[in-house]
């Protein structure tokens, strides 16, 4: 039985420029990669010419792999091959499940290292043009998910409305018009609010706009996932001027 290794590669929110250097290294070092579906193809470009790649994200609308099955498919490589990389998108640790995968792997006595990457909650505002933190109007942060495993909005969502600073929603699109009702109960309705789609690719595009105006201008948009909400007067700080990649 070969003695393998496990590394937990954060890809970053999708540009292949935003992967650390480690991360490019353990990628150019695997024998399997196991990448999510966000994963750009140009990224596996780097791995060596008779290493096993493997979606095991959610393609095309298709059904995605339940975690059990992704420790299963760990659990069936390690003995075969050396070095398995387990690339995530963003960072892995923040609502990735990584942690899963590096308790599951450690039970099999596969010895872990984790290379962390840039989580989309911070860099896609950052590429929008969006500042999550500003001395005059924000000093916090809260990145939230909107989402519970039975379909309802987080307890962390309802109680995010008691704190100041900046929203980031991630997993939030589909229940937009409930968060911005949630909202306006305790904010104004002039409130600063985003929609950063696909960020880092060359779709990004930013919907802004208020808490008053911005499920209207979602419609108009057609915005699709993955998608994250900025709320918070960090907002009104957007101007037009930022293009990423210009
Ligand atoms: N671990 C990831 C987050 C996983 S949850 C990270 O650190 O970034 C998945 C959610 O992240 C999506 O529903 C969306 O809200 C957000 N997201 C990830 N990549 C994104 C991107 N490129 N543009 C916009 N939102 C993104």
């Amino acid at each position: 039985m070969t003695l393998s290794r496990l590394t937990l590669v954060g890809a970053g929110p999708g540009d292949p420029g935003l992967i650390t250097l480690k991360g490019y290294q353990a990628i150019a070092e695997a024998d399997v990669i196991l990448y999510d579906a966000l994963v750009d193809p140009e990224v596996l470009k780097h791995a060596r010419p008779h290493a096993i790649l493997e979606c095991v994200g959610k393609r095309a609308g298709g059904p995605s792999w339940e975690q059990e099955a992704i420790h299963n498919r760990i659990a069936e490589l390690a003995p075969h091959h050396e070095h398995i990389v387990r690339l995530k998108g963003g960072d892995p640790f923040v609502f990735g499940r990584g942690f899963e995968e590096v308790e599951f792997a450690r039970t099999l006595g596969i010895t872990v290292m984790v290379i962390p990457g840039v989580t989309s909650a911070t860099s896609v505002p950052a590429l929008a043009g969006i500042p999550v933190t500003h001395r005059e109007v924000s000093r916090s942060f809260q990145v939230i998910t909107a989402s519970t495993n039975n379909g309802l909005l987080s307890e962390d969502l309802l109680k995010s409305t008691a704190l100041p600073g900046t929203k980031i929603i991630l997993m939030g699109l589909s229940k937009l018009k409930e968060i911005v009702d949630l909202y306006l109960k305790h904010f104004s309705g002039s409130l600063g609010i985003a929609i950063l789609e696909k960020g880092s690719s060359s779709e990004q595009r930013t919907i802004s706009g208020t808490l008053e105006n911005i499920v209207h201008r979602a419609q108009l948009a057609q915005v699709k996932a993955p998608a994250i909400i900025i709320v918070g007067e960090v907002v009104h700080l957007l101007k037009n001027q930022t293009v990423y990649g210009s």
